[in-house]
C-alpha cells in the first residue's frame, strides 16, 4: 500500500532557491547521492529500523564505503571523496532523506576522527585514520567514533561547566596515558576499530583547563563494549557505552595538547553541527514530499486533499521550515568553505533545521492521518528519527546558549 502511494522513498527535487547557487559539481554530487540513496538506503529503511543487527547493515555498509561516503568532505589525497563542504551537506541531505540512522552509521566514523583532522597531525593521521581509509575499498570497512559524553556529564562538557567533574581520569605515566571511565551514547562506538576519546588529567580542575583526547584503537587491552541502547529512532546506527578500564596507549596518541581536549571538542563540534543540520533537512523535506505526494492522491470531501486550505497551511509552513533550513546549512557550510567556521552560524543550522525536521514530521502523520500513525508509511519513523538531532551534537537548548554568548560577545 505504501508503495503504491509513492511512499517508499524520497523522490522530488526538494525545495529550489539554492539551486541556482550550486555548482555543476555540487548539483552532480547531490543527483549521485539520491540514486545511491534510492538503490542503496531506501530500501532497506524500515529493514534496519526494526532490527538494526540484520545483515543488511553489512550489506549496506559495504556498499556506502566502496562509492566512498564515509569520507565526503575527506580530501581525495588522503583517501575521501574530497567534496567542498556544501556538496557534502547536500549528499548527507540525500542520504538523510532515505533514512537518517543510515545516514549517521556513514557519517560517524568521519565525526570520529575528526578531532585528529582538526590537530593536522599527519603522523596520527597516517597511524589511526589512513587504516581505516584504506579498508573502504576492502571487503571489511572499518569504522571510527567519538567518545565524549559520560553517564554523568553531557552537555556539562559542551559547555566546559566550571562546577562539572568528568569521570574519566586520564592518568600521565612515563611515556604513555592510562585511561579509565566509561561512555555513553557513542554513535557506532560498537562498530569501531578507533576511537577518539576525551578524559580529564585532574578531575577536581576545571574542564576547559584539562581535558585531553586520546586516539584508542578498539583492541587495546582493558577496552570493552558494554551496552547497546535500544533506540527510539536512527536505530540503523549503533549507540553504545564503552568501558575503559586501565586503558593504556603511548603519549604519540595524545590529539593536540595535554589540557587542550576541551577546545578540541569545540572545533569539532563548530564543523559537525552543519552535518547534524542537513541530516535534520533530509528528514524535513522527506516529510513535506510524503506529505505533499500524499496530500495530492487522498480524496476526502471531494476532492483531493491538498485542495483543502487546512492542508495546505500545514504544507507552505513545511515547505517554509525546508527552504530555510537548507539556507542556514548551506550559509554555515559556505563559511566553512572560506576557511571561517562559526560557531554561531553551525550552532543556527543544527537548531532550526532539527526544529524543523520534528516540527516537519509531526505535520506529515497529521496529513497522512491514521495511515502516517502506521509503520509502514515510513512517516512515524521521521518523527523518532527527527527528535534525536534535538539532542546529539548539543541539546537545542545549549546550542541557542552558545548562539547567544556568541551575539552578547559581538555586542561587547
Ligand atoms: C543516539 C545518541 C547518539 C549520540 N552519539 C554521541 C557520540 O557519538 N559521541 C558522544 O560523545 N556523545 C553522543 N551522544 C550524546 C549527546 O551529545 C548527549 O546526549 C547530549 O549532549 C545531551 O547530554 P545528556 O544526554 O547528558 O543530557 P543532559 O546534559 O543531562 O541534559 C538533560 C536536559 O537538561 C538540559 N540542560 C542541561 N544543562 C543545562 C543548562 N546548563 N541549562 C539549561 N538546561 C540544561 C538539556 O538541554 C536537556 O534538555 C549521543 C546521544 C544520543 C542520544
Amino acid at each position: 500500500m505504501a508503495e503504491a502511494l509513492g511512499l517508499s522513498g524520497p523522490r522530488r527535487e526538494g525545495a529550489s532557491v539554492s539551486e541556482q547557487d550550486l555548482t555543476p559539481e555540487q548539483r552532480e554530487a547531490r543527483d549521485w547521492a539520491r540514486e545511491f540513496a534510492r538503490r542503496s538506503v531506501v530500501p532497506r529503511a524500515l529493514i534496519l529500523d526494526k532490527d538494526p543487527e540484520s545483515p543488511e547493515r553489512d550489506a549496506m555498509v559495504l556498499e556506502a564505503a566502496k562509492a566512498g561516503i564515509f569520507g565526503l568532505a575527506l580530501p581525495e589525497p588522503m583517501g575521501g571523496m574530497g567534496l567542498d563542504p556544501v556538496g557534502s551537506m547536500l549528499v548527507t541531505e540525500e542520504l538523510a532523506a532515505a533514512c537518517a540512522g543510515c545516514a549517521v552509521l556513514f557519517g560517524a566514523s568521519a565525526l570520529g576522527f575528526s578531532p585528529i583532522l582538526a590537530s593536522f597531525d599527519m603522523s596520527l593521521f597516517d597511524r589511526f585514520v589512513r587504516p581505516i581509509v584504506e579498508s573502504w575499498s576492502t571487503e571489511e570497512p572499518k569504522h571510527a567514533a567519538l567518545a565524549a559524553t559520560e553517564p554523568d556529564m553531557g552537555s556539562d562538557f559542551i559547555q566546559g561547566h566550571p562546577q562539572a567533574h568528568p569521570r574519566t581520569r586520564v592518568t600521565k605515566r612515563d611515556g604513555s596515558y592510562l585511561i579509565n571511565g566509561t561512555k555513553v551514547f557513542i554513535s557506532n562506538g560498537s562498530l569501531a576499530s578507533m576511537v577518539t576519546v576525551f578524559g580529564s588529567l585532574d578531575p577536581s580542575g576545571p574542564i576547559r583547563d584539562n581535558m585531553i583526547c586520546l586516539a584508542v584503537p578498539t583492541d587495546t587491552a582493558g577496552f570493552s563494549v558494554g551496552q547497546i541502547f535500544d533506540k527510539m529512532g536512527q536505530r540503523a546506527s549503533p549507540a553504545a557505552e564503552l568501558v575503559f578500564d586501565d586503558v593504556e596507549v603511548p603519549e604519540a596518541n595524545r590529539i593536540g595538547l595535554d589540557g587542550g581536549g576541551w577546545q578540541i571538542n569545540r572545533l569539532v563540534m563548530m564543523l559537525s553541527r552543519p552535518a547534524v543540520g542537513a541530516i535534520a533537512l533530509g528528514i524535513a523535506r522527506a516529510a513535506y514530499e510524503k506529505a505533499i505526494e500524499y496530500a495530492e492522491a487522498r480524496i476526502q470531501g471531494g476532492k483531493a486533499i491538498v485542495g483543502h486550505q487546512a492542508v495546505q497551511l500545514m504544507l507552505a509552513d513545511m515547505a517554509i521550515r525546508v527552504e530555510a533550513a537548507r539556507h542556514l546549512v548551506h550559509d554555515a557550510s559556505r563559511s566553512m568553505a572560506r576557511g571561517q567556521p562559526d560557531l554561531k552560524l553551525s550552532s543556527m543550522a543544527k537548531t532550526f533545521a532539527s526544529d524543523a525536521a520534528v516540527a516537519n514530521s509531526i505535520d506529515a502523520i497529521q496529513i497522512l492521518g491514521g495511515y502516517g500513525y502506521m509503520h509502514e508509511y515510513g512517516v512515524e519513523k521521521l518523527l523518532r528519527d527527527a527528535k534525536l538531532t534535538q539532542i546529539y551534537e548539543g541539546t537545542n537548548q545549549i546550542n541557542r546558549f552558545e548562539i547567544m554568548e556568541s551575539v552578547i560577545a559581538s555586542r561587547a
